[in-house]
């Protein structure tokens, strides 16, 4: 067997997480990622018919019967998962119609998967009947996503057309738009529920007040989609208490969709 720590996925899972936290979205033991895994992608480096303890997960997810995950844990700091990625991550198998999770490494100290796993495993649902090469769920608490929260109608079309008039790239890179959420208990089945509903139309979910979900066919995809928000967030706090001057015409953003061969959501634009 070759050294999991070594597959390029686990490489790139420590590296974004890293990069999370560095980007200053993911104090303490804020945020959480799931990445769906192939078997094929394992077997050279897990028996995958060892399985260490078997954990409920409190929800069915029939969908992902079978299916394999590299989780982020609850409690654990993303700072700390380059230094003892065994302690901080795992690799889960979803089973009996997703009520239990068998872990197969990871969370040596006896630890489980991030409380949000109804939230992530929801969306995977969501995400993969809009795009079967879904393979990301992430989470973080990003500064000005948050504080635009605040100071900004929580509204859909509001919300996403001030994000895309902040800067070219953002029509460019989430089309789709931002689905929202009201400020609502995190961690319960409810909120997982409310997410993965708001996961079939845009792959960006805002929960007010909290912090943003996105999800994409790997992991830059997903962490650019988050940045590319946080950019267009920052740069409306830092203009949202001045006389506004100039903007990107309805016309424009149009264009810029053209140009890029992308679908703008539909009755987003004047
Ligand atoms: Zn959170």
């Amino acid at each position: 067997m070759k050294d999991i720590l070594t597959a390029p996925i686990m490489v790139e899972m420590i590296r974004t997480v890293t990069n999370m936290y560095n980007h200053g979205w993911d104090e303490r033991n804020g945020g959480n990622v799931s990445v769906l895994l192939d078997e094929a992608e394992l077997r050279d480096y897990l028996d995958l018919d060892r399985v260490l303890r078997a954990i409920p997960t409190g929800f069915s997810a029939p969908e992902l019967e079978g299916r394999y995950f590299l989780v982020t844990g609850t409690g654990k700091y993303f700072k700390n998962v380059q230094y003892a990625p065994e302690v901080n991550l795992g690799i889960v198998r979803l089973m009996d119609g997703g009520r239990t999770a068998e872990l197969l490494w990871g969370f040596s100290d006896g630890g489980k998967f991030t409380s949000e796993f109804p939230a992530h495993m929801m969306s995977h649902v969501a995400r993969l009947k809009v795009n079967p090469a879904n393979r990301v769920i992430m989470h973080c608490h990003p500064s000005n996503i948050l504080a635009m929260t605040y100071v900004h109608i929580l509204d859909e079309k509001a919300f996403t057309r001030t994000l895309w008039q902040m800067c070219t790239e953002c029509i460019v890179v989430f089309p789709d738009g931002v689905n929202m959420l009201p400020c609502m208990l995190c961690g319960t089945n409810e909120i997982g529920e409310a997410t993965a509903e708001k996961m079939k139309t845009a792959r960006i979910v805002v929960w007010a007040q909290h912090g943003i979900y996105g999800a994409g066919a790997d992991l830059d995809e997903a962490f650019g989609l988050i940045e590319t928000a946080e950019k267009g967030a920052e740069i409306y706090m830092k203009i949202a208490h001045l006389p506004r001057l100039n903007t990107i015409p309805d016309d424009m953003l149009r264009q810029l969709a053209k140009r890029f061969g992308l679908t703008a959501r539909e009755g987003y634009l004047d």
